[in-house]
């Protein structure tokens, strides 16, 4: 196959990413949207579109499709309408799914991406409102196909990029920084594997330097990032293949499938799509006034990019420390309430970094479930910073708390790691250690000083973890150097 780096041709790549919405209660009728619920049990007669049910719109709906907007630098309008559209499907009742066609709420927007080599700017063309069918379940009889309407009608909001993409790692970036900014935004859980965020990838090729752009192809049913990012690639692979050997892209639908490692294409009838779209005649046009925007602006919290730079800034963190550290708004807000109790940025940074993180990544867990409070993690840095434990009793500790409530201190003595940084305490066993070893003792003095190590380390074994070893690294040289 032929490599995409040095090919001849470009990919062009454009994103539809549908957001589930966190609204508690459906986008057009008053029934709560929680998930996992037993089928069939979140439903009004509006969701079975029985003749005579009227839609009323749920206001969160467009305060929070508003926040991605202003988020993303979009345009918003200040009056946008409905539409339907229409198609048949078994989890669609009603015959048609409400969505907005002509006149979306935002448009014109732009994310940032940041990749290894580079930054760029993602164009979107809009991001408009829809509601969510229902669940077609083929998996739980033998002979028919279930469906469950729990999930038809929830809000969804679907944001569409402009063609400026080239690579399947930009499309991974891109989908990384929106599920970033929904997440900060707390208008979508961003659980790609859930289902809360969906992705359909169109993707085209082109001889390097024409402007037009090539025949696409559409990507559905990838359940990941990394699915994403390998469908495009196999797609991409696909499509230069196909044009190198004299035939020609043809426009249509492919699902991915993730065993194979490829794509299939779609029964074409299951393609055919003639939407009718026309204006929903039930729902008021949507007017956005001056105080709505003003309260939803003044209500955004700090977003990412912003967040990183002032963590880079003010904090002074790396870079490749304050991206950790911002990537998920949880961890940055874990993060930073330690600050409040605890202004060292760079200690604190260290321990969320190294220690809390491992534990999150061991136990599949997020920040927020995380068992150590931030006043707890203040307290065991603070206990370190003033050269009471060292670092290695500061990490027994710290595995220590995570079954264990009482203070960082306390278990500092009763685990018996207080250090001691009384010259009286160590002097004894630096002699002990130095007696011990004369065979080191000569080899040092012969010339070989990184056996200074080799003391240290068996005086810290000796003083059982509990000596400064600033202060032992001091007192050793002065007695090896000063003995001769
Ligand atoms: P549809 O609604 O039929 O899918 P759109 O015009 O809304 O069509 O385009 C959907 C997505 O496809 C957008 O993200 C757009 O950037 C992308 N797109 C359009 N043309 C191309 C192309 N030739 N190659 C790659 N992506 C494209
Ligand atoms: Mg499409």
């Amino acid at each position: 196959m032929s490599t995409i780096a040095n090919s001849k041709y470009e990919a062009v790549i454009g994103l539809e990413v549908h957001a589930q919405l966190l609204t508690n209660s459906k986008a057009f009728a008053a029934v709560s949207t929680e998930y996992g619920g037993s089928p069939n049990s979140q439903v009004t007669p509006l969701c079975l579109g029985h003749p005579g049910t009227l839609p009323v719109l749920n206001e969160n709906l467009v305060r929070y499709i508003i926040r991605m907007g202003l988020a993303t630098n979009c345009t918003i309008a200040r009056k946008s309408i409905f539409a339907r559209k229409n198609y048949f499907y078994p989890d669609l009742p009603k015959g048609y799914q409400i969505s907005q066609f002509e006149t979306p709420i935002c448009h014109d927007g732009k994310i940032h991406i940041e990749l290894d080599e580079y930054d760029k700017t993602i164009g979107l063309t809009r991001i408009h409102m829809e509601e969510d069918a229902g669940k077609s379940i083929h998996d739980q009889d033998p002979y028919h196909t279930l469906v469950d309407l729990n999930r038809a009608g929830t809000p969804l909001i679907e944001i569409v990029s402009e063609p400026d993409m080239r690579t399947p790692q930009e499309a991974y970036a891109y989908l990384t920084k929106i599920k970033q900014i929904v997440q900060y935004l707390e208008i979508c859980d961003g659980n790609m594997e859930e289902g809360s965020l969906r992705c359909d990838a169109n993707v085209s090729v082109r001889p390097r330097g024409q402007e037009e752009l090539g025949t696409r192809t559409e990507l559905k049913n990838m359940n990941s990032f990394r699915n994403v990012e390998r469908a495009i690639a196999y797609e991409i692979e696909r499509q230069i293949d196909l044009v190198e050997t004299g035939g020609e892209v043809v426009q249509k639908t492919l699902l991915w499938d993730a065993n194979k490692n490829q794509t299939r294409q779609m029964r074409t009838k299951e393609e055919a799509h003639d939407y009718r779209y026309f204006p929903e005649p039930d729902i008021p046009p949507v007017v956005v006034t001056d105080q709505m925007l003003s309260d939803i602006k003044k209500d955004l919290p700090e977003l990412p990019d912003v967040r990183l730079q002032r963590f880079m800034e003010e904090l002074g963190l790396s870079e490749e420390d304050a991206i950790v550290l911002t990537e998920n708004r949880y961890m940055a807000d874990y993060y930073e309430s330690i600050l409040e109790k605890l202004y060292k940025p760079k200690a604190v940074a260290n321990i969320v970094l190294t220690e809390v993180l491992r534990v999150l990544n061991d136990k599949s867990i997020s920040i927020r479930e995380f068992s150590i409070s931030v006043d707890r993690i203040a307290q065991l840095v603070s206990l370190k910073l003033d050269d009471k434990i060292n670092s290695s009793a500061m990490q027994e500790i710290f595995n220590k708390m995570l079954t264990d409530d009482r203070d960082p201190e306390e278990l500092a003595k009763q685990m018996n790691l207080i250090q001691v940084s009384d010259a009286g305490f160590v002097e004894p066993i630096i002699d002990e250690v130095i007696t011990d070893n004369p065979d080191e003792v000569e080899k040092y003095k012969g010339g070989k000083k990184a056996l200074v190590g080799f003391f240290i380390g068996q005086v810290m074994k000796k003083s059982q973890g509990k000596a400064n070893p600033k202060q032992v690294r001091e007192l050793v040289t002065q007695k090896l150097d000063g003995e001769s």
